[in-house]
C-alpha cells in the first residue's frame, strides 16, 4: 500500500526514560514496550521509525515507564534512574510530526491515583537504537502541507501583516493571525496567510457534543483545554472575503469549516449555506470541505445542495455504546452521524472519517465490523489521525473493557482496504478540484 521508504531498528529499540530535570536516557537492558489498550506489548523491530522531523519527545510527570527485562521476558516498572539512585525515573513518549500514524502508546505507571490527565497530546511508544530515536508510527499520508520545513517564521509574520491590512474590518482574518498564526502556530492558519493549500474557516462558538478529548472546551477534573474557543460568529460575507481569493489562487486549495478552536460548525449552518453560495458563485475552483460531527442529517444535505464538496466526519468508535461514552453527544445520536453520510454521498459529496487511532481499541475486531458498516454508507477516505489524550484516564473515563480478539492498527487496515477496494487512507483533507 504505502512505499517502505524508511530504515527500522536491527533489534528492539531500548526503553526511553527520563530524569526529574527532564533530561532523557536509554535504559542499558531494558527494551522500548508498548501499550495497546491495557496491554503491554512487545513492538516488532519492523513497527518502528525513525523519530520523524517535527515530532516532540514528552516526559510524562508522576508517570514511570515500562520495559521489557529481555533475560526474564517480563515487563518491568522502572520507578528509579539506574544512574542516579533514589531518584525517580519517568516515562517518555512520542507526539508524533502531522502525516504519521501511532501503532503503539507508551505504557506507563501513574506513581500515584490523584494525578491531573495529561495534556492533550497523543503518546506514542518511543525508543533507542543504532544512536536515533524510533518510534512505532508509519507515514499515512505523503502530502507535505504540515511539515515544518515548510514554515518560514519571517516570511508567515511579514505575509500576516499584509492580510491584516488586506483585510482591516474582517474579524474572520483577524482571529486567524491575531489567535491562530501568532499564538497557537495553527499550520492551517499560517498555510492560509502563505496563501496555499488547506485554510480554516472557524465559524462556531457554541457544540452539541462533550467530547472527552475536546481541544476547546472542557470540564474542572478534565485536562487543560489546547485552544481557547472562538467567542463570535463570522459572517458569511466575512467568509467569502477572506477565502475566495484562497479558493481563487492557492495551489491545491482546500477552504474547511471546522476547527479546533471552535464548536461544531452545523450549529450555524444558516451562515455556512451563505458564506458557501457566495463562494460559488465567486470561483467553481478549490475545494470546499466541512470538519464535523455530522449530527446534523439536513443541514447537510443543504450544505451539499449550496456547493459544500466534502463532509469530514470525527469518529472515535463506531459502536454506539463507545461512541455515546466519548462524544456525550445532545440531542442527537450515531444514527444521525450515518444519516448525514448518507445523505451526503446521496447528494455525490465526498465523505472522509477523521478516525481517532488508539491502538487497543480502534483495531478490536468488533470495531473493525463497527466500522464496516459506516463506510459501506460509501465512505471514500479513512484519516488515520493520532488520538490526542492521556490514554490511562480515558480507558478510566470510557469504562473501557477489552473486548477480545485485536488486529493490530496496520492490520485494521490491511483488512478494510481488503473489504473495500475503492476506500482510501491518509491523513489530510484531499483536495479534490
Ligand atoms: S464535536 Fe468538536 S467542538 Fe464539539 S465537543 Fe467534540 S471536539 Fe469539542
Amino acid at each position: 500500500m504505502w512505499p517502505r521508504l524508511l530504515s527500522h531498528p536491527r533489534s528492539s529499540p531500548r526503553l526511553l526514560f527520563a530524569d526529574s530535570k527532564g533530561r532523557i536516557y536509554d535504559h542499558p537492558h531494558l527494551l522500548a514496550l508498548g501499550l495497546s489498550g491495557l496491554d503491554v506489548v512487545l513492538p516488532e523491530p519492523e513497527d518502528f521509525i525513525p523519530l520523524p522531523v517535527g515530532s516532540a519527545l514528552y516526559v510524562l510527570p508522576d508517570r514511570h515507564p515500562v520495559g521489557l527485562d529481555p533475560e526474564s521476558q517480563t515487563p518491568v516498572i522502572l520507578r528509579e534512574n539506574p544512574f542516579q539512585p533514589g531518584e525517580p525515573a519517568f516515562a517518555v513518549a512520542g507526539y508524533l510530526a502531522p502525516a504519521h500514524t501511532q501503532l503503539y502508546l507508551a505504557p506507563y505507571l501513574e506513581a500515584r491515583p490523584d494525578l491531573e490527565p495529561l495534556p492533550l497530546f497523543s503518546y506514542a511508544c518511543v525508543g533507542w537504537a543504532g544512536g536515533r530515536f524510533f518510534a512505532t508510527a508509519f507515514r499515512s499520508d505523503f502530502d507535505h502541507r504540515q511539515e515544518v520545513r515548510f514554515f518560514d517564521e519571517e516570511r508567515i509574520e511579514t505575509r500576516a501583516r499584509e492580510m491584516l491590512s488586506r483585510f482591516p474590518r474582517n474579524r474572520l482574518v483577524k482571529h486567524l493571525v491575531e489567535n491562530c498564526v501568532r499564538r497557537y502556530r495553527c499550520p492551517a492558519a499560517r498555510n492560509f496567510v502563505l496563501g496555499r493549500w488547506e485554510a480554516p474557516i472557524p465559524t462556531s462558538p457554541a457544540c452539541n457534543a462533550r467530547c472527552l478529548g475536546c481541544l476547546s472546551l472542557q470540564e474542572e477534573d478534565g485536562p487543560h483545554v489546547a485552544q481557547e474557543r472562538l467567542s463570535f460568529v463570522p459572517s458569511p460575507e466575512e467568509i467569502a472575503e477572506a477565502m475566495v481569493p484562497h479558493l481563487k489562487k492557492a495551489p491545491r486549495a482546500v477552504v474547511s469549516f471546522g476547527q479546533g478552536c471552535e464548536g461544531e460548525p452545523l450549529l450555524q449552518a444558516r451562515t455556512l449555506e451563505q458564506a458557501i453560495s457566495l463562494m460559488r458563485k465567486s470561483t467553481s475552483r478549490g475545494t470546499i470541505n466541512l470538519n464535523t460531527n455530522a449530527s446534523q442529517p439536513e443541514a447537510v444535505a443543504r450544505l451539499r445542495r449550496a456547493g459544500l464538496d466534502s463532509m469530514r466526519v470525527s469518529l472515535f468508535s463506531a459502536r454506539n455504546f463507545l461512541y455515546q461514552a466519548y462524544f456525550r453527544p445532545r440531542n442527537y445520536d450515531l444514527q444521525d452521524v450515518k444519516e448525514s453520510i448518507r445523505l451526503m454521498k446521496e447528494g455525490g459529496g465526498f465523505v472522509s472519517l477523521n478516525l481517532f487511532v488508539f491502538p487497543g481499541l480502534t483495531d478490536e475486531r468488533e470495531e473493525f465490523e463497527a466500522l464496516c458498516e459506516v463506510v459501506s454508507l460509501g465512505v471514500d477516505f479513512i484519516q488515520l489521525r493520532n488520538m490526542a489524550v492521556d490514554p490511562l484516564w480515558l480507558l478510566r473515563r470510557i469504562g473501557f473493557k477489552p473486548q477480545g480478539e485485536n488486529l493490530g492498527i496496520r492490520g485494521l487496515v490491511a483488512a478494510l482496504a481488503q473489504r473495500f477496494p475503492r476506500l482510501r487512507f491518509g491523513y489530510f483533507n484531499p483536495p479534490l478540484r
